[in-house]
């Protein structure tokens, strides 16, 4: 082989690796800022595997309303959250607790048990309530042993400092250090009301997957101006805008 083919030949194989390499990253990178063209508006057409996000009947979130929610007498839905361990950590999208003890905390949703595997945050709220919206939502995400999830939602307003989230909250700016094991009251979190709507949704980000229970709580709990404006430094805007609603059941019950 002459010697030129010879160097095409590697500079082809080099090319190919690298190429193999691109390949077996993560799927196509998705932001919140729509400016950058990774945003809401494009998260279905990012990766085949976001098509739900374009095309899903069943999206989240989506403007919530008390006055139109069926109330049933039924109660499906047990909260179980106390003392959770784990760790905190910036994922580039939210700030995330994970959650070590998985078995310690769970939602009994129609009978079924979902674990509490982590909770984040979204600012500003994602779903609406009664046509407002709140300065930050928060997400708990349980999991039952097939893999389904019934996420509960909590708003938070501005009001009086949260202790239930100071201590993690002290440590957000310095969340790229080494990890460090923490602990969180979520029994003291949650708000005193456990009036809840309940509605079938989707993860509010890629791949949007469907069949998530929703149990948005109707009360909100309280964070200070300084611990939002925390959050908010790191991101400005991390919310999934409202998506069509197709008629969807919304079920107000008070969950135990
Ligand atoms: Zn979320």
């Amino acid at each position: 082989m002459p010697r030129f083919q010879r160097a095409y030949v590697a500079i082809l194989a080099a090319w190919t690796l690298s190429l193999g390499a691109l390949a077996e990253e993560k799927p196509a990178h998705w932001s919140y800022n729509e400016r950058a063209g990774s945003g809401p508006s494009h998260w279905g057409a990012l990766d085949s595997d976001n098509r739900l996000c374009k095309t899903g009947l069943q999206q989240s979130p989506i403007a919530l309303h008390t006055r139109e929610a069926q109330r049933l007498a039924e109660r499906d839905v047990t909260l179980h959250f106390g003392s959770a361990k784990g760790e905190l950590v910036n994922n580039g999208h939210t700030i995330q607790f994970n959650v070590a003890d998985a078995a310690a905390n769970a939602v009994t949703y129609k009978g079924d048990n979902y674990a509490l595997t982590q909770f984040h945050f979204h600012t500003p709220s994602e779903h609406h309530l009664n046509g407002k919206t709140f300065p930050m939502e928060m997400h708990l995400v349980n999991k039952d042993s097939s893999g389904r999830l019934t996420v509960v939602g909590v708003f938070i307003k501005q009001g009086s400092k949260n202790d239930a989230l100071a201590r993690l909250w002290d440590r957000l700016s310095a969340l790229d250090t080494a990890q460090k094991a923490e602990e969180v009251d979520l029994g003291a979190l949650m708000p005193a009301s456990h009036e809840a709507l309940l509605y079938a949704g989707s993860l509010t980000t890629p791949p949007c997957s469907e069949d998530v229970n929703w149990i948005v709580m109707v009360q909100p709990i309280e964070m200070s101006g300084q611990q939002i404006q925390a959050f908010q430094k790191l991101f400005r805007n991390n919310h999934r805008p409202i998506q069509r609603d197709h008629g969807r059941r919304v079920v107000e019950e008070a969950a135990m």
